[in-house]
């Protein structure tokens, strides 16, 4: 399951971009995206994030939102 980032709490620091070993987060505006079809789900992201905003999927998603 490819990782996300929960755009509302991305304070844009591109920590991750440069932690991903596959190149596949990239900036779009001010925050960052997780491009699906190269995230190999090593959780790199997930364990360097300052905000915690990179997450599992869907459901995951779906619980931090409506929380
Ligand atoms: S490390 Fe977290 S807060 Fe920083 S750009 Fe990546 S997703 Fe956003
Ligand atoms: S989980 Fe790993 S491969 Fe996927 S976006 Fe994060 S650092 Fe890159």
């Amino acid at each position: 399951m490819p990782r996300q980032i929960l755009e509302q709490n991305c304070i844009g620091c591109g920590t991750c971009e440069s932690a991903c070993p596959v190149d596949a987060i990239y900036k779009k505006d001010n925050v960052y995206q997780i491009d699906a079809n190269e995230c190999v789900d090593c959780q790199a992201c997930q364990s360097i994030c300052p905000e915690a905003c990179t997450i599992g999927g869907p459901r995951e998603f779906k619980e931090l939102v409506t929380k």
